[in-house]
């Protein structure tokens, strides 16, 4: 195992956040951004606490996009960027910092060294929830993240398809082995209503995520369907939680909101 020899082991502890709580998820592209930004607007105007979502997803930041914000932070005096605030949730991203097409092909301890400047570097000021949109899969780097940031808990976002729940399974685990508790798992991309005539398909399978779940002792804390006003809300950097706050969607994020 490399160790991250470039920094100290200390915790990066964030100074003026109550919690810190990790979306992740053992594979790419399961919709971990999406459910980390819809969250994060969800507990800042449904539960009325004060937010922070730290895209953390250095090789692949989506948060510019999805939470529609293209500008840099400005720096206080003494240096520190200030979190950049849309949809009432303060924002900080690797990808406000490097240009929109440069490849991000950093290896671990500069994840981690990008990772404490957008930590300890940003006035977060005071926040009750930080939520963090972790890198997918369980290597080096996401267990380093996971010890050093005192993470309150972590939700675990998976499709309903078996090797993503292989995966899930893996995230579980790596949480476990560091002592964070695991807040649940959501279930994305359930079920696609047919917007002409009704009826669900199941793309990928149905009831793998409740299974999983129920064998590892864990919360199913919510299914969130295929539609195509998710996407649309993350393309247009509009999250649906927004666009349509009395959505069956959006209900369903309000729902993971109270429950974690
Ligand atoms: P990850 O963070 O796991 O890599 P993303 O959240 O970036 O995944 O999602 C990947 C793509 O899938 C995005 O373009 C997003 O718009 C789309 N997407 C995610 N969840 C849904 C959903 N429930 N319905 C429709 N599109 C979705």
């Amino acid at each position: 195992v490399r160790s991250y020899s470039v920094l100290s082991n200390d915790q990066l502890r964030i100074n003026g956040v109550k919690d810190v709580i990790a979306v992740a998820s053992g594979k790419g592209g399961v919709g971990k951004s999406t459910t980390a930004v819809n969250l994060a607007v969800a507990l800042a105007n449904k539960c009325g606490l004060k937010v922070g979502l730290l895209d953390a997803d250095v090789y692949g930041p989506s948060v510019p996009t999805m939470m529609n914000i293209h500008q840099k932070p400005e720096v206080t005096e003494d240096m520190k960027m200030i979190p950049i605030e849309n949809y009432g949730v303060k924002c900080m991203s690797m990808g406000f910092l490097v240009e929109k097409d440069a490849p991000i092909v950093w290896r671990g301890p500069m994840v981690m060294s990008a990772l404490q400047k957008m930590s300890r570097e940003v006035d977060w000021g005071k926040l009750d929830i930080l939520v963090l949109d972790m890198p997918p899969g369980t290597g080096d780097a996401q267990l380093t993240m996971s010890q050093r940031l005192q993470l309150s808990g972590a939700l675990i976002v998976s499709t309903p398809q078996d090797v993503a729940l292989i995966d899930a399974r893996r995230g579980v685990r790596m949480f476990s082995k560091v002592q964070v508790p695991i807040l649940g798992l959501i279930e994305n991309m359930s079920c696609f209503k047919c917007p002409h005539c009704g009826e669900p398909s199941f793309i990928f399978g149905t009831g793998g995520a409740r299974k999983t779940a129920a064998e590892m002792g864990l919360q199913l804390v919510g299914e969130i369907p295929i539609e195509v006003d998710i996407r649309k809300g993350c393309d247009e950097g509009i999250p649906i939680v927004v666009s349509a706050p009395d959505s069956v969607v959006s209900k369903a994020y309000h729902d993971v909101a109270q429950n974690v």
